[in-house]
């Protein structure tokens, strides 16, 4: 599997650390979005695609986001909110799509990274039209 074309779309926004979104083809035929570049202390990496788990509401079965207060439908305390699958009430994010081996993430990582450098090169106007939305 290769990576065949991969987009960057430069973040200037409240969050420091997020530094663009990536749009990565691999071998002509998958798309994943919205791969994040991230600035960190050790320098850039990247972070896959991910969202908030859910979990049901005990009393209403609304799904509400794992780690919330309170039911977003009932208004009912909801202190004990996980899902089934994550005993650790910190691993309330989970990847989208990632990859599977520490070979095929360090490939990956160096393709965005170094495509990013080259949309940083191109400047501000290089990139004005982009829109990451859908
Ligand atoms: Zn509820």
């Amino acid at each position: 599997m290769e990576v065949t074309e991969i987009r960057i779309f430069p973040k200037q926004g409240q969050d420091k650390k997020l530094q663009a979104y990536a749009t990565v083809t691999f071998d002509n035929k998958f798309v994943v979005r919205n791969i994040k570049v991230i600035q960190g202390s050790n320098g850039l990496f990247i972070a896959m695609p991910s969202r908030k788990s859910k979990a049901a509401c005990p009393n209403c079965n609304f799904k509400n986001e794992v780690g919330s207060k309170f039911c977003n439908q009932c208004g009912k305390s909801v202190p004990l909110l996980k899902t089934d699958h994550t005993p650790d009430p910190k691993a309330d994010h989970r990847d989208v799509a990632h990859p599977i081996t520490q070979e095929f993430r360090d490939y990956l990582q160096t393709k965005i990274l170094d495509a990013y450098q080259q949309e940083k090169v191109k400047g501000p106007s290089a990139y004005a039209h982009d829109d990451i939305g859908d």
